[in-house]
Parts: structure tokens; C-alpha cells; sequence
């Protein structure tokens, strides 16, 4: 699966692709990850990318022209490959868009190739950029923030966890078995400030039986 980003800050996303799970990941081929610096793409002799709304109020949008190229260029070095049958899905962030879920990953990663993130930032991103591309609005949670690039490594990491080869066997997807949110490891008894924190009785029991009744209570079900 490739996800390819479009921000004015391409930089954030480096350090979290550069560790762990992700890493190996892409380090392996199962997924790429591009980001297009949106500056170079503007038209502008100032390289600017937003200006004033219509309509008067606070804040800038960022200008339909500078998304449109990028998406445009990665859609026609996308449809070089000739070997391989292309299938494109485009994403604006906002806050406004429908919530992503495990649901909404599993689906994307079974059905495209490429997912194409456009972040926003400031005001957000004039509305043609969305009919023009018939892309669709996705938004991480109940809250605002400062842009789209956040949203746009949320997404990637939980839609590469839905991608075969990408977790080991040890850290395996929560849908294929049960995981609970209650979780203990050594040590058995752990003091603090003269108070005793003890693991539940049941997992010391070697009775799967019990020890998979008590997992059941405290399942988590996302994605089920
Ligand atoms: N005033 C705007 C918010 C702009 S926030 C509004 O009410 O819609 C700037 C950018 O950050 C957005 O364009 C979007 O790309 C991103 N963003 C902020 N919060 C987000 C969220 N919860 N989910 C996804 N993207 C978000």
C-alpha cells in the first residue's frame, strides 16, 4: 500500500516513519510513504498557498491551484505503472468529516493502492479542492487541531497494522483474537508509597478457562 501526504510541512512526518513497527514496514516494501511539499507546487511568486476568505472572517484557506497540481502529478506517475491495476482513494482532513475507524482502514486497505492524504492547515481548504477530487472528508476525533499531518500519521499507522506482514505474530491484530485494555507484567506485586498493587489472582492461576473468562469481561471489541 502506498500513502503519499500533502503538507507544508513534509518534515513532520520523518520521525515517527523513522522508528519501530513503521519503519520496518516500509524498510520491508509492505508500505510507502511520500509526502509533497505543497510550497513547491504553488504557483505563486511568493510561494504562498492560502489567502483570505471570501466572505470576510478570521484565518486563511489554502488555494484549490497547488493541491490540484500534486494531486494531479502523483496520478500521472501513478498511472505509469503499467504492471499494476491503480486504484486511488483521496483524503482531505477536517474536522468536520466523517470519524475514521478500524472499520473505515480495513476497508481502504482491501479495496486501494494508494491513498492520497491532503493535510490542511490554518482556516482549512477551499471547498472546490473536495468536489474537484470527489474526495472524501475524514476527521480523527471530537477535537481541533493546529493541522492535518497528525491526522495523516494516525491513519497510516492504523491502516498498516490492517496490512499482512506488517505486525508479528506477538503484537497481532485486537480483530483476530482478545485483547483487553487490562494488562499486567512483572513484577507480581508492586509497591508504592506503602501501598501494594497486586495482579488479579485469575492470571496467576494457570486456569485458561478463567484467565479467558476474566479477558472476555475486559475485552476490547474496536474493530469487532
Ligand atoms: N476552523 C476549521 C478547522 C481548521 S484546523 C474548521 O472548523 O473546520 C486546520 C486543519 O487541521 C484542518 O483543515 C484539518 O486538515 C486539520 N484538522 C484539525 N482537526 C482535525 C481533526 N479532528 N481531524 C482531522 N483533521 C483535523
Amino acid at each position: 500500500m502506498r500513502f503519499h501526504v500533502i503538507t507544508i510541512f513534509p518534515n513532520m512526518l520523518d520521525s515517527y516513519l523513522a522508528e519501530s513497527i513503521l519503519s520496518r514496514a516500509i524498510e520491508a516494501g509492505v508500505i510507502e510513504v511520500s509526502s509533497y511539499a505543497l510550497r513547491e507546487y504553488t504557483l505563486d511568486k511568493h510561494r504562498r498557498v492560502d489567502g483570505r476568505p471570501y466572505g470576510g472572517g478570521p484565518g486563511m484557506v489554502m488555494w484549490v491551484q497547488p493541491i490540484i497540481d500534486v494531486v494531479e502529478e502523483i496520478k500521472n506517475t501513478l498511472a505509469k505503472k503499467k504492471k499494476e491495476k491503480i486504484k486511488i482513494k483521496t483524503i482531505i482532513f477536517s474536522p468536520g468529516g466523517v470519524n475514521f475507524s478500524n472499520t473505515i482502514a480495513k476497508k481502504v486497505v482491501k479495496n486501494y493502492t494508494d491513498i492520497i492524504f491532503i493535510c490542511g492547515r490554518y482556516e482549512g481548504i477551499d471547498t472546490r479542492v473536495k468536489k474537484i477530487l470527489r474526495a472524501e472528508e475524514w476527521s480523527i476525533g471530537d477535537y481541533v487541531l493546529t493541522g492535518g499531518e497528525l491526522p495523516a500519521m494516525v491513519c497510516i499507522d492504523v491502516c498498516s497494522r490492517q496490512i499482512e506482514g506488517v505486525l508479528h505474530a506477538e503484537n497481532s491484530l485486537e480483530e483476530t483474537r482478545m485483547a483487553s485494555h487490562e494488562i499486567y507484567a512483572r513484577p507480581e506485586i508492586f509497591e508504592y508509597k506503602g501501598k501494594k498493587y497486586r495482579v488479579p489472582k485469575v492470571l496467576l492461576s494457570g486456569n485458561h478457562k478463567l484467565i479467558d473468562e476474566y479477558r472476555k469481561r475486559k475485552e476490547n471489541t474496536i474493530g469487532k
